[in-house]
């Protein structure tokens, strides 16, 4: 296929948006939101061409469609800073990726990084596991007998070992007013009770692991929790000065409820059990999971009249210059997992 040069007509007409049909700007054409391609065989546009000329909204439509149908996040930020008269592009939140993820090394669980290592764990284990059965449903709690437990669920059959919801028991339990239940995907999927835990009226999303046995009773009668904040990325400043120079803005002890209000309204958002915290660290206790044969931190971090309670993998002290100590300020997202304590 032969591609056809734009005419004369063409050229003398002002750009314009391919998706709006708005004329281009000078941000627009100097943001160069254009792209143009041969399309190849695989693809039903075969020996077509692709021509996009768009503008800033229309470009990040294209890329808001992309990031919320991708498994992983195509989009990475990047700071620019000067050094040596050049500009450099470093990657911003580059240890925090490091760091993301894996609940099970949180709690001191090694090795468990598929299924295949989650069902030989739990067939290694069956002694610690306590099988229930609500409603003719089958649930199993794997516990260490020290906090830890590994929450499965089932169907009237068996339990299915591909899913397990981590928990590990805070030393303090925590007064709440509770709200509602909040069950993003109806009967499937992950029960968060959402509470207000400050005296300030924040309300958080906990998820709460054994809501099996909870199904029939009503938000607002639970009054204490047990709630322990797992971390999707977190890090840690000795000053204030160091916390501000990343973090401007942000008050040393605040939380942002990101699992209960979207950032940006345009997207398109479900609820979780997350939140942005920032706080001060006022003890930390190294412990072991005699099962699991790791080494994890416990820590606690107060934040708004609240001491909020976090489970940190042991390598975060070779990934991270600043300790984990008393007085030194903490920023990260969390994921609260709780269990209900006391009911009225
Ligand atoms: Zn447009």
């Amino acid at each position: 296929m032969i591609y056809k040069e734009k005419n004369f007509n063409d050229r003398t007409k002002p750009p314009r948006c391919t998706m709006c049909n708005k004329i281009l700007n000078e941000f627009d054409i100097n943001g160069d939101f254009s792209y143009h391609k041969w399309i190849g065989y695989g693809s039903r546009y075969d020996e077509n061409r692709l021509d996009l000329e768009l503008c800033g909204e229309c470009f990040d439509k294209v890329v808001s469609f992309i990031v919320n149908n991708s498994a992983s996040n195509p989009l990475k930020e990047y700071d620019e800073r000067q050094e040596n008269g050049y500009f450099v592009r470093y990657l911003v939140n580059k240890e925090e990726e490091q760091i993301m993820g894996n609940d099970f090394d949180s709690i001191g669980l090694k090795h468990i990084n598929s299924t295949e290592d989650m069902v030989n764990f739990y067939n290694n284990h069956l002694g610690c596991v306590n099988e229930t059965i609500v409603g003719g449903e089958k649930y199993s709690i794997l516990s260490n007998g020290e906090g830890m437990e590994l929450f499965f669920y089932g169907d009237s059959e068996k339990v299915w070992l591909n899913y397990c919801e981590p928990y590990y028991k805070p030393e303090q339990t925590v007064s709440v007013i509770s709200k509602k239940w909040v069950r993003p995907d109806g009967n499937n999927g992950q029960n968060y009770l959402q509470v207000q835990l400050t005296e300030y009226d924040i309300p958080l999303n906990v998820c709460v692991p054994d809501f099996y046995k909870l199904k029939d009773i009503k938000a607002k009668s639970v009054k204490k929790m047990d709630v322990i904040c797992f971390i999707n990325y977190i890090n840690v400043y000795q000053s204030e000065e160091d916390f501000q120079n990343d973090y401007s803005g942000f008050a040393r002890e605040s939380i942002i409820p990101c699992g209960v209000f979207p950032a940006n309204p345009n997207k398109n958002f479900k609820q979780d059990n997350t939140m942005i915290m920032n706080g001060k660290i006022v003890w930390v206790k190294e412990k072991e999971n005699i099962l699991g044969g790791g080494k994890f931190f416990h820590v606690g971090v107060e934040c708004l009249g609240v001491v909020f309670e976090i489970v940190i993998e042991e390598d975060f002290t070779q990934d991270y210059n600043t300790p984990l100590e008393i007085g030194n300020i903490v920023h990260g997202l969390f994921k609260l997992v709780g269990k209900v304590v006391t009911q009225i």
